[in-house]
């Protein structure tokens, strides 16, 4: 079986049907999401998985060349209340660390999962890294590694639009680094 069928079926077995595999070359890594983080989310320096308590946007373009092989995972959804959004977020990225840890057991030793959205593993989250509750579950971001979201989904035909209501539908991605 190839690698691909083989690790296609450990996604299933996770339910996850809805991916597409991307070359990390092609995961575009852009200054100007940093600088979106820092100026106008009012996570930065509040969650411990966002700027600034990750590596440099260099450091993360040399982690993406580490790699050969990506999958990324698309969710859908519409939420009655904003805050219903965190219990989904969590929800979903429990279960993606899951899927990390049967990918790493398969033989992929260099998996690592960027979660869909920001780190909600936690009702109040320490803020730093070398506080954070879970430091063995916690992830950051696509964004949070200055990954423009945006571009590198629609390569793959993947839709994403800018929000500006609740009632709309959300198309949340995240990525599975493996190879
Ligand atoms: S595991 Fe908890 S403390 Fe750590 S980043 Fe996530 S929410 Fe914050």
């Amino acid at each position: 079986m190839s690698e691909r069928k083989e690790l296609e079926k450990i996604f299933q077995k996770h339910s996850f049907t809805d991916f597409k595999w991307i070359h990390p070359e092609k995961i575009a890594v852009s200054q100007w999401v940093r600088m979106k983080c820092m100026f106008g989310c009012r996570e930065y320096g509040v969650k411990a998985c966002c700027p600034p308590n990750v590596p440099s946007v260099s450091e993360c373009e040399r982690f993406f060349l580490d790699y050969t092989k990506a999958a990324v995972f698309r969710f859908e959804k519409k939420v009655d209340n904003p805050e219903d959004r965190y219990e989904w977020t969590k929800r979903v990225n429990s279960k993606l660390l899951n899927l990390e840890r049967d990918v790493f057991l398969a033989g992929y030793p260099k998996a690592f999962l960027l979660f869909m959205d920001t780190c909600y593993l936690c009702k109040d989250c320490s803020g730093t890294r070398t506080q954070c509750f879970n430091k063995k579950s916690a992830r950051p971001a696509p964004e949070a590694l200055a990954v423009d979201v945006f571009s590198t989904v629609r390569q793959v035909g993947y839709p994403i639009e800018v929000l500006w209501d609740y009632s709309q539908k959300m198309n949340r991605y995240a990525f599975l680094m493996i190879k």
